[in-house]
């Protein structure tokens, strides 16, 4: 049995305690040095910087409470995912991934993947529900996907895939650890980027990842050792500090989004709005077995693209950015990347100002 999650949230608070020594820092220190003082290779310790470094230590000590498994860290979420692909895919493999996810996992996948003789099969996230995983080597979900936040229904999705022969990834970045738990619910390994809600300052890329496949999660050291890959000890500091606030601010942020949510679906000049957390939503019943809360993020349609840039551009606590999960409510235009939405599509990532302050500058934007 796994512990709560207020206990997780404690023992990561104070994950270090049990190794200090008398004046030892409480904040783990930066160690910005390549190579370690190795009179002897067989004696264990850190050994150069590509191997291990003991801010990484930290940092991952962290994210292994959160996952409550082996966690390897990662320059970027890009990084971490292409770790997890690189270290479960062959020539002649077969990989499903969402065509409605993170764009870059398809672009890395048709770009680099197939050219190496990996069958590449993009599938949409609502269709994965009745799928045939025959003969697939590794099926990568996304859930809630982004931008569109269609809920994959993980444990029987997971349990199929299984079924099939097939490893299981999911990208958890628009819920955390601590709002959904894949680990748990039949897939081998999660990727997530900490660039999001985890670092949470819009001041640093990371990302990871989690598993209990020891033998799974070899591969994947490996890889970062081989590839390169490899977070910096500052970066890895500031997340380390992210993650301290990580359950504070996404308490905010769900309860903000929810209260958001609401009011922009009853909103007259926004339709199509996707919230896991609205109990008309299409995904309603399954992320509430699944998932916490609704999460931070949401999804609408204005009448079109000069609707929608208007209102971003008009509200002063909307930040006008790619990426989400930072202290600032952001939102951008997906179809401005060529993602498959409306041209008035807007995701938006609710940040921790007071809520009411929020929907009011909100309101008004959407006036005009
Ligand atoms: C942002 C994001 C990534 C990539 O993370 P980077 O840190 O930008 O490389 C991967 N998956 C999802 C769902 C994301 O939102």
């Amino acid at each position: 049995m796994t512990d709560s999650p207020d206990q997780r949230i404690a023992r990561l608070l104070h994950h270090r305690k049990a190794g200090l020594r008398q004046g030892d820092p409480v904040v783990p220190p930066i160690t910005a040095s390549a190579t370690f003082h190795l009179p002897h290779v067989q004696a264990g310790g850190h050994f150069y910087g590509r191997n291990g470094t003991p801010t990484w230590d930290a940092v991952e000590a962290q994210l292994a409470i959160l996952e409550d498994a082996e966690t390897v860290s990662f320059p970027s979420g890009m990084a971490a995912i292409a770790a997890a692909l690189f270290a479960t895919l062959k020539a002649g493999d077969r990989l499903v991934i969402p065509s409605d996810g993170y764009y870059v996992t398809r672009v890395l996948s048709e770009g680099f993947l197939k050219p190496l003789g990996v069958t590449v099969s993009p599938l949409p996230t609502r269709d994965y529900a009745t799928a045939d995983f025959t003969g697939v080597a590794v099926v990568y979900l996304e859930t809630p996907s982004n931008p569109g936040l269609d809920v994959v229904d993980i444990a029987a999705v997971a349990a199929r895939a299984r079924a099939a022969g097939a490893v299981v990834i999911a990208d958890n970045t628009t819920m955390t650890p601590l709002l959904q738990r894949p680990l748990y619910l039949g897939c081998d390994l999660v990727v997530a980027a900490d660039t999001k809600a985890p670092a949470g300052h819009s001041d640093v890329l990371f990302g990871h990842v989690a598993g209990r496949d020891a033998a799974l999660m070899a591969r994947v050291r490996d890889w970062r050792r081989m590839a390169g890959a490899i977070p910096g000890p500052f970066e890895a500091f500031l997340v380390h500090r992210g993650l301290e606030t990580l359950e504070l601010r996404l308490s905010r942020m769900c309860a903000s989004a929810q209260v958001i949510a609401e009011r922009l679906a009853a909103h007259p000049a926004v339709t199509g709005l996707r919230f896991p957390g609205l109990p008309g939503d299409a995904s309603y019943a399954v992320a509430r077995r699944q998932m916490v809360n609704g999460g931070f993020l949401i999804s609408f349609e204005l009448a079109d693209a000069a609707a929608a840039e208007g209102f971003l551009s008009r509200c002063p606590l909307i930040a006008q950015t790619t990426s989400f999960g930072g202290t600032h409510t952001a939102g951008e235009r997906r179809a401005r990347w060529g993602d498959a939405v409306a041209e008035g599509f807007v995701r938006l990532s609710v940040g921790i100002e007071p809520v009411e302050v929020l929907w009011e500058a909100m309101a008004a934007a959407l006036e005009g």
